[in-house]
């Protein structure tokens, strides 16, 4: 079994119509589902990924309306890498980020920036040959678009007590150092340590939750066994309606999910609309006009731009 690189990643947002202005208006991602968190629908959970919705470049976006801003310490991821395609989608981001008032870092092949909350962002060169996983939007054209995640870096106190779990138990591949990379079929994601700050982290507005890992279908609940008989404090199979989860930590404290390639966004609206209305599970749909009442609008950035 090969886990297919990130499925998605999750962060916390204190302001979701900042957010969506951000990564739709800004960095052009499509906002492919609009439904509530699971675990508290009186809140969003927004998805942001290529025009298909594709697992491989999906963040998602727990709301928590006016939360306070978190920082990223030891056992938390604390860096999204994104793709992009040259040296010219470089400059192409480093001129738009800056012109809206967005302070930029560029290396060679890299690009380093936050979101309005603090979230750390890199856009690198992809090298990977792998499908490139585009959004369409009026002012980025699809050659500087970005084009899925390439990895993560997490903060960790002690990268060796994760070696063997990341290795014998998730089968990822050692790359570099500190680095390693979830290879599946498909797709491939890095997963990189970095030495982690003193300080301890707390979860809050510009932090990531978890990452996900994408599985095939089938592969899914022999992962849940895998993990549950090498004692990995793993949950049941939850089924997440767009797909099925479980959720454990690795030993560096990082929260990890490993997540279905399916269903999909499609579950419950056609690809032509995903994200245009609020989505709620069937055993949500009950309670839509209270939530309705309760969820903070928010804007169309696509509008906005257009209107501009
Ligand atoms: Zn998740």
């Amino acid at each position: 079994m090969k886990l297919e690189g990130i499925h998605h990643i999750t962060a916390i947002t204190g302001d979701a119509p900042t957010n969506v202005r951000f990564y739709v208006g800004t960095l052009g991602l499509r906002l492919v589902k609009k439904t509530v968190n699971q675990d508290d629908p009186t809140v969003y959970h927004l998805f942001y990924a290529d025009e298909a919705g594709s697992p491989g470049s999906d963040l998602t976006f727990f709301e928590y309306p006016g939360a306070a801003k978190g920082v990223a310490g030891p056992g938390m991821v604390h860096r999204i890498v994104w793709r992009v395609a040259s040296e010219d989608a470089i400059s192409f981001w480093e001129e738009r980020l800056q012109s809206q008032g967005i302070a930029t870092e560029r290396e060679a092949g890299s690009l380093v920036f936050s979101d309005p909350e603090g979230l750390e962002l890199e856009l690198r060169i992809d090298v990977s040959s792998e499908p490139a996983l585009i959004a369409d939007h009026p002012d980025i054209p699809r050659e500087l678009a970005l084009q899925g995640f390439d990895g993560v870096h997490a903060f960790s106190a002690d990268p060796a007590a994760s070696s063997a779990f990341l290795s014998d138990l998730l089968g990822f591949e050692k790359d570099g150092d500190e680095g390693w990379k979830a290879r599946g079929e498909e797709r491939s994601s890095f997963y990189i340590y970095d030495e982690a700050p003193r300080r301890e982290g707390f979860g809050g507005a510009g932090t990531v939750h978890h990452v996900a890992w994408a599985s095939p279908m089938e592969d899914h609940e022999q992962w849940h066994a895998r993990l549950v008989s090498a004692g990995a404090g793993v949950t049941p199979i939850i089924d997440r309606f767009y797909f099925r989860s479980i959720y454990f930590r690795e030993p560096s404290g990082v929260l990890f999910e490993i997540a279905t390639l399916g269903p999909g966004f499609t579950a419950d609206e056609p690809i032509e609309s995903l994200g245009e209305n609020l989505s709620l599970p069937p055993n949500f749909e009950q309670l839509r006009s209270k939530l309705e009442d309760v969820l903070t609008p928010l804007p169309d950035p696509l509008t906005e731009v257009r209107t501009r």
